[in-house]
């Protein structure tokens, strides 16, 4: 039976690690080598972006434990951050107990927005534009031929009239099924091809046309059991009250959801995803969930059996086609990882683990504090800077994360005692 719950995987060496991820998810050797080079060679790069003189690298970890669903799961993540993915492993471990993450997500309906000025009758130019819907959806769905044979294309279409400054604009959605695309490309496209109809049935100009990043129809969502026995009653409570703060407080608010973010951007960078995009989505739906309060984006409360529930609901405008997907070498091997057949799959793991997250951060919030952790895996960082190199990184940080006295200058004075007995 596979299994993520791989014992102290971290302390392992990279070749161990490598030879149960290989095994994990079936990787050939040119993928395993490919996790070790250079990830994107100068031509891949330079199709990618413009102006490219060089390329920028971040570690590349799994984090273990995860089930979602039923399915065993290891999750890469893409961060600079130390902590992160511990944290992650750390909280689906605890989840294991009861089954893991139950997750589910909207069909991947994406929104196009098309902005028409200079309207004179507003009401009656949004009432002509709802009569000629089924032709604007048909010329839509011309553009892109290959998304409607996936069963894909444009659902549905609404007209808007907002207000701004003393004026009135009409606002086209074009609500689209954008499959197993991240959409924006599909959906501008569509948005560019039908302006000139909305011009002409509004007698207005157009404006804008251009994908929403507010995608309130593609929501993904994660629900998770801490069981009291695992995890102790006073982080039931401890979890519950730094919920309560966060609800009550944008201020805090703002910093629990960089948490859940901390996860979620992870496996949207790894697999080659825009994360500006799920960025802007996530809190835009934050500060709509009640109208003019930013919100946290999990919640938690106690069962009857006074174990922990946490859920968590975003939009999730991910993709597995599209963008840098499935040209990035190392994006194409997370999603092998994965193992995930759809864009829907996907954005249902990235929930779990933004839930993962959140839960990991809170619980030592809420208790310990999060800095005996931190400082500890930073101690590594603070080592370097100090000027340690090789063997002498892991002595000095060893010594100033036991004295407690993670700071450049204490790792200066050891570097210096090191290097006096060498
Ligand atoms: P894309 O156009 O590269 O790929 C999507 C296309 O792939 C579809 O239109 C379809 O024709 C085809 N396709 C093949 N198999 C498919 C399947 N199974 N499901 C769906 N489509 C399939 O990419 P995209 O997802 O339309 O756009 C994503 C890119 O747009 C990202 O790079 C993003 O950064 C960028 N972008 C984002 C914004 C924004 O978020 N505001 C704006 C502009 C551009």
């Amino acid at each position: 039976m596979k299994t993520s719950s791989i014992s102290k995987f971290y302390e392992k060496s990279l070749e161990e690690r490598l030879k149960i991820l290989a095994e994990f998810a079936s990787l050939t050797p040119e993928e395993v080598s490919n996790l070790q080079k250079l990830a994107l060679d100068f031509d891949t790069a330079n199709r990618m972006i413009e102006n490219v003189v060089g390329t920028t690298q971040l570690p590349f970890g799994v984090a273990t434990n995860f089930i979602v669903n039923g399915r065993e799961i290891l999750v890469p993540m893409t961060i600079e951050e130390p902590s992160v993915v511990a944290a992650a492993s750390k909280a689906a471990g605890l989840a294991r107990a009861s089954g893991g993450f139950q997750a589910s997500s909207d069909d991947p309906i994406m929104i196009g927005q098309i902005q028409l000025v200079n309207v004179a009758d507003t009401a009656q130019a949004a009432k002509k534009i709802m009569e000629k819907k089924n032709e604007i959806m048909d010329f839509a769905n011309q553009q892109d031929k290959v998304l409607v044979s996936f069963g894909g294309g444009v659902k549905d279409l609404d007209v808007r009239v907002l207000k701004h400054d003393g004026k009135e604009m009409l606002v086209v959605h074009l609500y689209v099924d954008v499959r197993d695309a991240m959409g924006a490309n599909a959906i501008n496209t569509m948005s560019e091809a039908v302006a000139p109809m909305l011009e002409n049935l509004s007698g207005g100009k157009v404006r804008l046309r251009i994908i929403s990043n507010l995608a309130v129809r593609r929501l993904a969502r994660a629900k998770a059991v801490w069981k009291k026995e695992e995890i102790g009653e006073d982080v039931v409570e401890g979890v519950i009250d730094a919920y309560n703060f966060a609800a009550a407080d944008p201020y805090r608010a703002a910093t629990h959801n960089k948490g859940i973010m901390n996860g979620i951007d992870s496996v949207v960078i790894a697999t080659g995803n825009d994360w500006r995009a799920i960025e802007a989505g996530a809190h835009s739906y934050a500060a709509m969930k009640e109208e003019g309060k930013y919100k946290p984006l999990t919640k938690y409360y106690k069962d009857g059996n006074g174990d922990l529930v946490g859920e968590i609901e975003l939009p999730m405008a991910i993709g597995l086609v599209g963008g840098a997907t499935k040209t990035h070498p190392i994006a194409k091997i997370a999603v092998k990882i994965l193992g995930v057949k759809t864009a829907k799959e996907l954005a249902e793991i990235i929930a779990s683990v933004g839930l993962a997250q959140n839960f990991a951060a809170i619980r030592a919030l809420s208790t310990e504090g999060i800095q005996r952790g931190h400082m500890r895996l930073h101690s590594k960082n603070i080592a370097v800077l100090a000027g340690a190199v090789g063997d002498e990184i892991d002595a000095v940080a060893k010594v100033i994360s036991d004295e407690k006295k993670v700071n450049v200058a204490r790792a200066k004075e050891v570097l210096d005692e090191i290097r006096k007995k060498k």
